[in-house]
């Protein structure tokens, strides 16, 4: 996807994710919460979903456009790299740490580091190893070294304890919306059915999830994250959430 002002403007966030769809599932509603304060955000899909038994590639490239629209999102990139034997190669890493130079997020957004799908955790670990590349003086990718301050793990289909969750109750219709834009996994046809949930079926599902969480933090819908760092608080006096 083009960016929308014709120039790349650094993005305030970067979520990398294995396949079109992926971001639509953990942390959309994130991302247009902070594109509706003003961010600029980004989504990088490593792969087009080619080996997914519904759709063809450029199908959901044409699906991933249409919910980067509804998300909001000032840019989206392919790297089609190979869908279901995604693997952390040296050319991996290095094509993907000139990316993140050509687009500079100060936050990157990686799945969480473990999963049922191979593609979701070795995305998690080429996002990581890019972003240090990335940040490397004497590596010459062509463009200036660039190194995020912040990477956040999108933990929704991981049974952990997040670090925190991002209320996502005015933004969960919309972010449901942008999924349903994959017309080709959600619509409901007889290829891959038992396989496939229908829109009914991820609706109940996506708003189960995005409950829970919602719920331990005493909101409507909210998305959870991980980080590896401690969380540093300035006032301990206006701490949101509450203990009883
Ligand atoms: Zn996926």
């Amino acid at each position: 996807m083009v960016d929308r002002g014709g120039s790349l403007r650094p993005l305030d966030i970067l979520a990398i994710a294995a396949h079109p769809d992926d971001v639509e599932q953990t942390c959309g509603g994130t991302l247009l919460r902070e594109a509706e304060r003003g961010c600029r955000t980004g989504v990088l899909d490593l792969t087009a979903g080619e080996m997914g038994t519904r759709g063809d590639p450029e199908t959901r490239l044409a699906e991933a456009r249409a919910a980067a629209r509804v998300l909001r999102l000032s840019w989206r990139e392919n790297l089609r790299f190979a869908d279901a034997r995604l693997e952390n190669t040296l050319a991996a890493r290095m094509t993907l740490a000139a990316k993140i130079r050509q687009v500079r997020p100060r936050v990157v957004i990686l799945p969480y580091w473990e999963g049922r799908h191979p593609d979701h955790y070795r995305a998690c670990e080429i996002g990581y190893d890019a972003c240090f590349l990335a940040g490397l003086k004497k590596l010459d990718l062509g463009e200036p070294p660039h190194r995020p301050s912040k990477i956040l793990y999108a933990c929704a289909y991981a049974n952990v304890k997040p670090s925190f969750v991002v209320d996502i109750s005015d933004q969960f219709e919309r972010r449901m919306e942008a999924l349903l834009c994959y017309r080709s996994q959600y619509g409901g046809g007889e290829e891959g059915a038992a396989l496939f949930p229908t829109e009914s079926e991820i609706r109940e599902r996506l708003s189960a999830v995005a409950r829970f969480y919602g719920n331990l933090a005493g909101v409507r819908y909210a998305e959870p994250f991980v980080v590896k760092e401690v969380m540093l608080v300035d006032d301990v006096v206006g701490l949101p959430v509450r203990s009883l």
